[in-house]
């Protein structure tokens, strides 16, 4: 498996926070076609692993630019945003 994609970051779609698809129940949210949550939102605990940040930390235009990159540094930034009406 590939590296980029499996350590990729994505924005928590309940509160905000950036977390990692291998630890915060990314992958089990899109199986069971539920919105995309981290860690403390799916299981009630954050992970740990690194501190928890809000999005608002980065801004829409850094996190918009992480993403254009395409190498997992960030893999639902538009899609958020336009849900939250911010592009
Ligand atoms: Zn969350």
């Amino acid at each position: 498996m590939q590296k980029g994609i499996q350590m990729s970051s994505y924005i928590c779609e309940k509160c905000g926070s950036i977390e990692n698809t291998a630890l915060g129940g990314y992958w089990k949210n899109l199986r069971d076609k539920k919105p995309v949550m981290c860690s403390e939102c799916n299981f009630g605990n954050w992970h740990g692993e690194f501190p928890k940040e809000h999005w608002s930390k980065y801004g829409v235009k850094q996190l918009l630019e992480w993403e254009k990159r395409n190498d997992g540094s960030m893999i639902n930034a538009t899609e958020y945003f336009h849900r939250k009406g911010l592009v």
